[in-house]
């Protein structure tokens, strides 16, 4: 196509507009980011941070995960963006009467157009579908009003229409056509930068930054902070200047999409808490607020954020990489500090700091479990476990079946283990909670006891403790023995012949409950299930489930708040396990066995599953391979 000088130089000119306009406007929105403290180092291993972005922006795994269908249509129109990048080029260099394709592809042109073509016929396809969805299909739609939306949907049609005419053998109107598609792809970036569509930017940046590992909080220094100025003194979120650059980052990268607050076990019981919805309020302050504003007035209110369980599921569905645990552990350690504020589990600080557990029982409670039980006590021996109990198990005498099933596991496995006489609190939920300074006193002590007895192989049934001796007491100190959840040491003990079954050819069926911070956190997955595939049971699976389960509402010391039973969380668990029409429900912690206990007919512990099916009189040898050294754990 031929084009006059003054249509070149009316071309130059709005390029040059559109460009610098962009790059203007760019820099007021880097500067909102760029205005935050750095709380961590974020360019570590830079090369698997570099695959991990790769991996996730090319393969659009966490858009599909939660939702295959509109996930792969905005799989379809991403893919078909990046293929296009190179014939945008061209367009305009064919507006300058020159061509980078003609001498790139010379013959093979017309077979990269004829596949170009189908490309552009795919993604207008999955545009309509998604603008369909977005403006027909309202009620699953995360936001039916956005105009930007809509526009943005009508500007990417009509770039593949004036594609597919302006190739096409006799096209319509082709100068006007040039031009159209010209112009959107001018206006294009504009309105990127003006909506959510921003994401498109900054998703791979987001989520190159992002951190590796959910729930990874960095440590306060306290010491340093005893030492500070009042003044300067800065113990969690507390004003809106505190919010770190890729916190921010987070805020304006946000897609609006609400695949966070649909997965938020919070949101569903109607507590309040949005997590889509606090990442928003977040961009509006820094768009128009204060920098001394109060994160928990103008980012996420204090009662809302009382209920979060830091489950982790709205982070771990989020496709551009928004951090939302980060936000909320650092919100609630400024809540913490002001004590009447919010939903606040303040009894449960009280219970911890008096009797060392969070039900608020003496010490001697537990003593009396292990001496009726008969429990050996830890001696430090070659291959030794220390079955580290936590809490629930040591303390919440209606667990005492579970705690008797796992010793008679072990013991008929003949599997060197003990207890330790007093085991202290890991301080998991008062990390949670935002309680920082009591986590920190309660891991070092933890450290010392495990220390002293030069423990080396600990197995505990419950994942909080698991998650926080194997990942949060290391920060603390230079000490790392092989830490192991129960199901996945019984995974191993079967494959070693080590547990005989007496099935009489009999199975039994089972819903499986998997805990967040077993499933989500530790991705154990595997193990629960092969432990009672072993043992005669067939797993009947969940609707949420894996690493996309649904919280029993326990977490962040929920199993001991007392809410109302409109606010339960459990609730919304409970309804799904009944609505699967199991009469049997299977637990791997013992604070789920705690909140779900009343789900079905009977709700049992992995542990007591495996007892059962040792006593039944059956010797069914599963295959499963030894895990534990494999995992290196
Ligand atoms: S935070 Fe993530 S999951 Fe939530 S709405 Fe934004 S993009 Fe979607
Ligand atoms: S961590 Fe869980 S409860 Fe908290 S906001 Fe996220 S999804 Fe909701």
């Amino acid at each position: 196509m031929e084009f006059q000088f003054l249509e070149k130089l009316l071309l130059t000119l709005l390029l040059l507009t559109s460009g610098g306009l962009f790059l203007w406007n760019l820099r007021a929105k880097i500067g909102q980011i760029t205005k935050g403290p750095t709380d961590r180092v974020r360019t570590d291993h830079p090369g698997k941070r570099l695959a991990r972005t790769m991996r996730e922006v090319l393969l659009q795994s966490r858009v599909i995960g939660q939702r295959p269908i509109v996930g792969a249509l905005h799989a379809v129109v991403f893919l078909g963006f990046l293929l296009f990048a190179i014939e945008t080029v061209e367009h305009f260099l064919e507006g300058f009467g020159t061509s980078l394709l003609n001498p790139l592809l010379g013959s093979a042109l017309p077979g990269f157009r004829a596949a170009m073509s189908v490309v552009a016929a795919l993604v207008a396809i999955a545009i309509i579908g998604l603008a369909f969805r977005r403006f027909v299909l309202v009620r699953t739609s995360p936001d039916p009003r956005s105009v930007t939306s809509g526009i943005v949907a009508l500007f990417i049609f009509l770039l593949m229409l004036s594609y597919l005419n302006g190739i096409s053998a006799s096209p319509l109107a082709p100068h006007a056509n040039w031009w159209l598609h010209a112009i959107i792809i001018l206006v294009f970036p504009h309105l990127i930068l003006r909506s959510k569509h921003f994401h498109i930017l900054m998703a791979p940046v987001t989520l190159f930054f992002r951190t590796d590992r959910l729930g990874d909080y960095l440590p306060l220094d306290l010491a340093a902070l005893a030492e500070a100025d009042v003044e300067d003194v800065c113990l969690g979120l507390e004003k809106v200047s505190s919010l770190p650059w890729k916190m921010r980052m987070d805020f304006l990268t946000c897609v609006e999409c609400r695949r966070c607050t649909d997965s938020c076990p919070a949101a569903q019981a109607g507590t309040g808490l949005d997590p889509r919805g606090f990442i928003l309020a977040g961009r509006e302050a820094l768009r128009s607020g204060s920098p001394d504003d109060e994160v928990t007035e103008t980012v996420i209110p204090d009662d809302p954020l009382g209920f979060c369980v830091t489950c982790g599921a709205c982070e771990n569905g989020c496709p551009v990489g928004v951090e939302h645990l980060q936000l909320i552990v650092g919100a609630k350690r400024a809540q913490a500090l002001a004590t009447g504020k919010g939903v606040v589990a303040s009894d449960y600080f009280r219970a911890i700091e008096t009797y060392g557990n969070p039900f608020g029982v003496p010490r001697a409670d537990r003593r009396k479990l292990i001496s009726d039980l008969g429990m050996p006590r830890f001696s430090g021996g070659a291959g030794e476990w220390l079955l580290w109990l936590g809490c629930v198990w040591g303390y919440n005498p209606e667990l005492r079946p579970a705690v008797k099933a796992f010793q008679e596991v072990l013991d008929a496995a003949g599997t060197p283990w003990g207890v330790l006489e007093d085991e202290p609190c890991c301080g998991h939920h008062s990390r949670r909670q935002g309680e920082e300074s009591q986590f920190q006193d309660l891991a070092r002590r933890s450290l010392e006891v495990l220390q002293q007895k030069n423990v080396r192989r600990i197995v505990t049934p419950c994942p909080h403790c698991l998650h926080t001796l194997r990942r949060e007491h290391s920060n603390l100190g230079n000490y790392s023995p092989q830490i192991v959840h129960y199901s996945e040491l019984m995974q191993s003990l079967v494959a070693e012949g080590k547990l005989q079954f007496k099935t009489n050819g009999t199975r039994r069926e089972a819903a499986y409950h998997d805990p967040c911070y077993l499933a989500r956190y530790e991705a154990v997955t595997d193990a629960p299930r092969a432990v009672l595939a072993a043992a005669g049971t067939t797993v009947r699976e969940l609707p949420h489930r894996g690493a996309r389960t649904l919280c029993c509402g326990g977490g962040a010391a929920g199993f001991v708040r007392e809410l109302e039973s409109h606010q339960r969380l459990d609730r919304v668990r409970r309804a799904e396990i009944v609505g699967s029409g199991a009469e049997l429900l299977v637990t791997a912690c013992p604070e789920c066995r705690m909140m779900l206990g009343a789900a079905v007919d009977q709700t049992k512990d992995l542990a007591e599953i495996v007892a059962e099916s040792m006593q039944a009189g059956r010797a069914a040898t599963p295959a499963a391979e030894p895990q534990l050294a494999a995992m290196g754990k």
